[in-house]
């Protein structure tokens, strides 16, 4: 699980990173809401944690961009007491919580836990749908927002595979094993075939969920 924080009380933003870090979560920390935007634009995070007072762009207007732009990475909101507009405005505009400042860390873990629940898979008989990304069985499609778009079958069995597993490097050998099968003479290039064809369909319709490479491996859903 990886996490942004972004808080330009450095003290505040450094502590909070150590203690993130300590329960296992990588983390990427910015001071500023310029950067915050950056790192948030690629996607990658499970979560951000995001102030809402910031130099450089406030965590509303930051916020707005993100959702603007179809990033849909739950974020949660870092108030403070005086900031009731502010909390109100980002829920409105797309944070899915909020903490006022200052806040016990316990309770940070815990609805930091909470968001990534609520992002997780959610599958019934033909649906497969991973942090707002649908595959859809019957139809042979990836959906994401209202755009459609079909898939080949063994396009299909591969973003399977991946969203089945999201949080796993699936390697390439297991990847035809499950598709392909033992006995099967289907070469590495191949499958890099296929998931050059999945990256760009994937990018046709927004998806903020990627196809990643582990080099020498295989692949992973980001
Ligand atoms: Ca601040």
């Amino acid at each position: 699980m990886r996490l942004l924080v972004v808080e330009d009380e450095v003290q505040l933003a450094d502590a909070l990173t150590e203690i993130l870090k300590r329960n296992r979560y990588i983390v990427d920390t910015v001071y500023n809401g310029i950067d915050g935007l950056d790192n948030a634009l690629t996607g990658v995070y499970d979560c951000i944690i995001l102030d809402i007072m910031l130099p450089g762009m406030n965590g509303i207007e930051l916020l707005r961009n993100i959702r603007k732009e179809k990033i849909s990475t739950p974020v949660l909101l870092l108030t403070a007491r005086s900031e009731v507009e502010d909390k109100i405005n980002g829920l409105d505009c797309g944070a899915d919580d909020y903490l006022t400042k200052p806040f016990v860390t316990g309770e940070l873990l815990a609805r930091i836990r909470a968001l990534m629940r609520r992002k997780g898979e959610i599958i019934d008989e033909n649906k497969l749908e991973y942090n707002g990304l649908e595959l859809n069985r019957n139809t042979c499609s990836i959906i994401r927002e209202g755009s459609e778009l079909k898939l080949s079958l063994k396009e299909y069995q591969i973003m399977e595979l991946l969203i089945s597993n999201p949080k796993q490097i699936l390697p390439k050998e297991r990847i035809i094993e499950k598709i392909w099968g033992y006995e099967s003479d289907v070469e590495y290039n191949n499958i890099e075939v296929y998931i050059s064809f999945l990256r760009k369909k994937l990018a046709v319709i927004s998806s903020p969920i990627q196809i990643k490479t582990a080099r020498g491996i295989g692949y992973f859903l980001e």
